[in-house]
């Protein structure tokens, strides 16, 4: 049997309730996106700001050596991984605890993902969750059927979108929404809102913020909001929310420019808000399904782990020679010859980046499509949400029966 995931969440505001919906959440979230992991979640009820790095690191060690007294951690067990207020550094000390602890334990580096490179982590884990997301945006902004519905053209080229959360997801899914070509026109964050009709440059913001410690005072917005709120409700056609739960509820939804919603962060539109805008006929590309680029991607890092080598390692060179090959024989037979840049572009081999990107957007795409499918040819279904429960939910009961085990 394989194990089960989710991430560790620093924040005061963690509870069991909490704990327990976002493990519930990742059952299905795996299950939408064909990772053969079973859903769990952690958390710490701290404010990590408000400790030092080595409170932090004794607190993080702490908490993995009262995992393992419970059995669980470990890579066949319970793997876990960042999410809110966490990330490579204290994924580090996770897996130095339980490594130490277990000496001899051939695998146990795989008792955890989200690691840095040099812990054996893997190439494109911390872009994945927004990297995932834009994916996801490009696909549902790409089916003309569903744009024409929404009196939208096809396509990201052009589409104004606006973001709330400038950390590791936020961060990320704005440079690939703009690298493929849609514009970011608002940014939100805790101490207030930006907005710029022709766009906002990502690292100028980020390094403003950087500096300045706020959002508010970049020069390039031509508007600022010290309500955050505020930023939500400015006109856009997609609107990304990838901070916390609870964003997006009846206090604001009748605000709400954007036609899209893209949930990036986890639960971020209560149910009645979500009922609201499917009504107005929006497209809400659900949690489970929109951000699971990053245990996507969490996953090829433990079978990494696991196999104890990187992906492309062993065949990286060999396609590259046999490509070579074939390159020369093709010039000869033809009389034809490349220039530099083609033959170079022809003959390289993948390497672990571009193998784990190329598997995060065929899992992010087929799996658009398949929730997709199911809303099609279901007219009770009315929305990706509850397509994507009805997916992944019969995933779970299909897995079950075929253990034997029967509701
Ligand atoms: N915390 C992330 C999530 O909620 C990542 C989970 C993982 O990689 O296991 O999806």
């Amino acid at each position: 049997k394989s194990p089960t995931k989710g991430g560790i969440r620093y924040s005061e505001m963690v509870n069991e309730d909490e704990v327990m919906a976002l493990a519930a959440l990742m059952t299905y979230k795996c299950a939408i996106v064909n990772v053969p992991f079973g859903g769990a979640k952690g958390g710490i009820k701290i404010n990590p700001k408000e400790y030092t790095i080595s409170e932090l690191e004794n607190i993080t060690r702490r908490y993995t050596v009262e995992l393992m007294k419970k059995n669980f951690i470990g890579p066949a067990i319970d793997v876990p991984a960042p999410d809110y207020g966490s990330g490579e550094r204290e994924m580090s000390w996770i897996a130095d605890t339980y490594q130490t602890m277990n000496p001899g334990q051939l695998d146990a580096l795989g008792c955890v993902t989200g690691k840095p490179i040099a812990l054996h982590g893997i190439a494109g884990r911390k872009e994945a969750t927004g990297r995932g997301v834009a994916i996801a945006v490009r696909e549902c902004v790409d089916i003309a059927e569903d744009m024409k519905k929404l009196g939208l053209s096809p396509g990201l080229s052009g589409k104004r979108v606006i973001v709330q959360g400038l950390g590791n997801v936020g961060y990320h899914t704005i440079k690939y929404l703009t690298e493929f070509g849609a514009t970011v026109v608002g940014i939100c964050e805790f101490e207030g809102a930006i907005y710029n009709s022709s766009g906002l440059n990502l690292d100028e913001v980020f390094n403003h913020r950087k500096s300045t410690g706020s959002i508010l005072g970049f020069s390039g917005a031509q508007k600022e909001f010290k309500n955050t709120a505020e930023g939500l409700e400015q006109e856009c056609d997609i609107l990304v929310p990838a901070a916390l739960e609870n964003q997006i509820t009846m206090d604001n939804v009748a605000n709400i420019k954007a036609k899209i919603i893209a949930e990036a962060a986890n639960g971020p539109t209560t149910p009645d808000a979500a009922a609201f805008l499917i009504k107005r006929g929006c497209i809400l590309i659900p949690d489970m399904y929109c951000n699971a680029g990053g245990v996507t991607v969490s996953y090829f890092e433990w079978l990494k782990n696991l196999s104890h080598v990187a992906f492309g390692r062993m065949d990286k060179r060999y396609e590259e020679n046999a490509n070579l090959n074939l390159v020369n024989m093709v010039e000869k037979i033809t009389g034809v010859s490349l220039d530099p840049i083609q033959r170079s572009m022809i003959i390289k081999g993948a390497s672990e980046l571009e193998l784990v990107n190329s598997g995060l957007e065929d899992t992010m795409i087929r799996s658009y499509h398949e929730i997709r499918d199911v809303q099609m040819n279901n007219p009770k279904i009315d929305g990706l949400r509850t397509a994507a429960f009805v997916s992944s939910i019969d995933k779970v009961a299909v897995s079950y029966m075929n253990m034997g085990i029967w509701p």
